[in-house]
């Protein structure tokens, strides 16, 4: 293949993750997006927590103007001039006000807690499951698609997009509230808003480098933080923890998560002692400019440029517009980093709606499955694991891929399903692209066994029936396909419907042997015209082999069935054998014809059939 050809198919190849490479979201249309998502998702709430935020921020206007009014009564009452009855209405006004402001923002902080913080993070999370489950399995090889996936989780998980919506809310209730404070402390003199202004403005500059430098840090660490918990994960998985005890790896394992765990600590809080510094510096100048501030309003006092119930007045207001203004910047600092995380969380979301776009499904029953010309190369790998390869599969036909391990089976199989796509060539169903098919059509004529199955902390009835769940309830089935697989009583000593499967949960634990047999009652039970199995009877021994697989080809007669297998002692009896080296499928044909042949298969035959001649001696 020519260096510009690689090139063609790893484009083609990328294609698929375009969407997710693709430029992220511009700040503008995510913060826009956010808005619409709160009013429209949880509009009374979103509503009352803004009316909270409005409030909260003509609040320390009306405090100041209350003040002023109050000091002026006070003074005017020491030095005689005034009455004892305004002085107490003043100050019942002051104590009503209070009383009313923290009422209503009590009730507001609980629509902001349990409306929008909590039912936001309830729906946010169900798209991003929604969209996890929608991932093909092509991308979940891609270390990119991880990275935003992580992401996307740690956006939900630190409530960046309610905490968006309150940031906007903040911002713009605050402009309205900060200009009524600045104006109204412009009354008393000019110089003094200047003044409170200024003794603020590094909040903004100290909150924007810090978030940005965050959010940069925050991406670097993604990949690190995934492998140190992919690491810790293998510390909780009982096989793995059995494996690395008895091979003695745990401790290499612990200072490789250590390591890992380090360096994700150390940016951590590298970044968290810049805060601490720049915050401190912050504070300082802070309160340089309130000093500034009382130092100004004595010398305005002197001067008789203000009366003494505004000096008052002015004190209290010169904290507030620090705290207005302060926060007003702060928030605008931190929107950069919000906002970055949360493009990310829409950027993967957004996954999801292209996956949508509906495909004809397939109509008729599977006449033919004509495989033509296959590349694969798996994601940002060098070499093709499939090459050129081509194979038609008849309707009942049963076929056996046989080939050294990594030869290309399993991915050719893959490539059948539609779970990948080919970079060149294509995969045809009754004459129909596969990529202009809805899978999902295929996967309901489908039982697959591959070869890392699972068993579910389910019922054994619900492992069984795991297909085609709404027969769930027909125990004869489900008990004929566990005898099938010479697994009969076994339903009895789990609980059949009742019971769990596996230890996790107080259930029944069973053998790899025994694993393998329940996943093939699973497609015995499954009635699909398709069946797949790859590896079918790799942890059974020899003699349950061959009883269980020629029950096996009994039952599958008339379905189309594929059989990837190493052991060739099965080919005897399958319709067609295809031979795959190197990815490449290099002979095929039927058992009789491939011995004639006297090529690969041929000696694989051999190979094997004397192996077990000179084990069955031995024994
Ligand atoms: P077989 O089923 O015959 O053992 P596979 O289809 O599993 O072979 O693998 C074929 C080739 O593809 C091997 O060289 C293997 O290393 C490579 N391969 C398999 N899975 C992946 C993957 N997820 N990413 C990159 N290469 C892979």
């Amino acid at each position: 293949m020519t260096s510009k050809n690689v090139e063609t198919v790893i484009r083609e190849n990328e294609q698929s993750r375009l969407v997710l490479q693709g430029e992220s979201l511009e700040p503008k249309k995510v913060i826009w997006r956010i808005i619409k998502f709160f009013y429209t998702k949880m509009p009374a709430a979103s509503f009352l927590s803004t009316l909270a935020y409005v409030l909260e921020n003509f609040h320390a206007t009306i405090i100041t103007v209350l003040s002023a009014y109050f000091f002026e009564e006070a003074y005017g009452y020491l030095a005689g001039s005034g009455n004892a009855q305004s002085l107490w209405g003043c100050a019942a006004l002051i104590i009503g006000y209070y009383l009313a402001y923290h009422i209503v923002y009590s009730l507001s902080s609980i629509c902001i807690n349990a409306g929008v913080y909590e039912k936001a993070q309830y729906l946010l999370n169900e798209d991003l499951v929604e969209t996890v489950s929608g991932i093909s399995l092509v991308e979940f090889e891609d270390g990119e698609v991880l990275r935003r996936r992580k992401r996307a989780e740690e956006c939900v998980k630190n409530d960046r997009i309610s905490g968006i919506f309150m940031l906007m809310t903040v911002l713009i209730t605050s402009i309205a509230g900060i200009l009524s404070l600045l104006v109204t402390l412009g009354l008393y003199h000019p110089v003094l808003p200047a003044v409170a202004v200024a003794s603020v403005v590094q909040f903004f500059l100290a909150d924007w480098l810090l978030e940005k430098e965050g959010y940069q840090m925050e991406t670097a660490l993604t990949q690190k933080r995934r492998k140190r918990d992919y690491i810790w994960s293998l510390f909780t998985d009982l096989a793995n923890v059995r494996e690395m005890r008895v091979m003695g790896f745990t401790g290499h394992l612990a200072e490789r998560w250590k390591a890992e765990r380090d360096v994700v600590n150390e940016g951590q809080w590298e970044l968290d002692r810049k805060k601490a510094r720049y915050h401190l510096l912050c504070d300082a100048i802070m309160t340089c400019g309130y000093l500034t501030g009382v130092v100004l309003c004595i010398f305005l006092l002197r001067r008789n440029a203000i009366s003494v119930g505004v000096f008052g007045a002015c004190l209290v207001a010169f904290v507030s517009v620090q705290k207005a203004v302060g926060n007003f910047f702060g928030s605008i600092g931190r929107i950069p980093g919000f906002v970055g995380l949360a493009a990310d969380y829409f950027t993967f979301i957004d996954k999801r709606c292209v996956q949508e776009s509906k495909l004809p499904d397939l109509q008729e029953s599977i006449e033919v499955i004509e495989v033509k010309n296959v590349d694969f190369r798996y994601p940002h790998s060098q070499k093709l694991s499939v090459r050129n390869a081509s194979l038609t599969i008849r309707q009942g036909e049963v076929v056996s891929l046989v080939g050294v391990n990594g030869s290309g089976k399993t991915t050719l199989v893959k490539l059948i399903l539609g779970l990948y796509h080919p970079s060149q060539g294509e995969v045809l169903y009754n004459g129909i692209d596969l990529k202009n098919l809805n899978e999902s059509s295929i996967y309901q004529r489908t039982a697959l066994l591959s070869q890392d199955f699972a068993l579910y902390p389910l019922s054994l009835d619900e492992n069984i029936a795991l297909n085609d769940l709404s027969h769930v309830d027909k125990k004869d089935r489900i008990q004929d396909a566990l005898k099938r697989t010479h697994m009969d009583g076994v339903r009895e000593r789990t609980g059949g419907a009742d019971g769990i499967v596996g230890k996790e949960f107080g259930g029944m634990e069973f053998s790899g042997g025994q694993k393998q047999r329940l996943a093939l009652s699973r497609v015995l039970f499954a009635d699909r015209e398709l069946i797949i199995l790859d590896e079918p009877t790799s942890a059974l021994d020899p003699l349950q082999e061959n009883a269980i697989l020629e029950e096996f080809l009994r039952l599958a007669a008339g379905r189309t069935t594929i059989i990837i297998s190493h052991r060739v002692g099965l080919c005897r009896y399958v319709d067609k054998i295809a031979v795959m080296n190197d990815g490449t499928i290099t002979e095929c044909g039927t058992h009789e014809e491939l011995m004639a042949a006297k090529g690969e298969y041929a000696l694989l035959y051999d190979v094997q059939s004397k192996w077990y001649l000179d084990s069955a001696e031995e024994v």
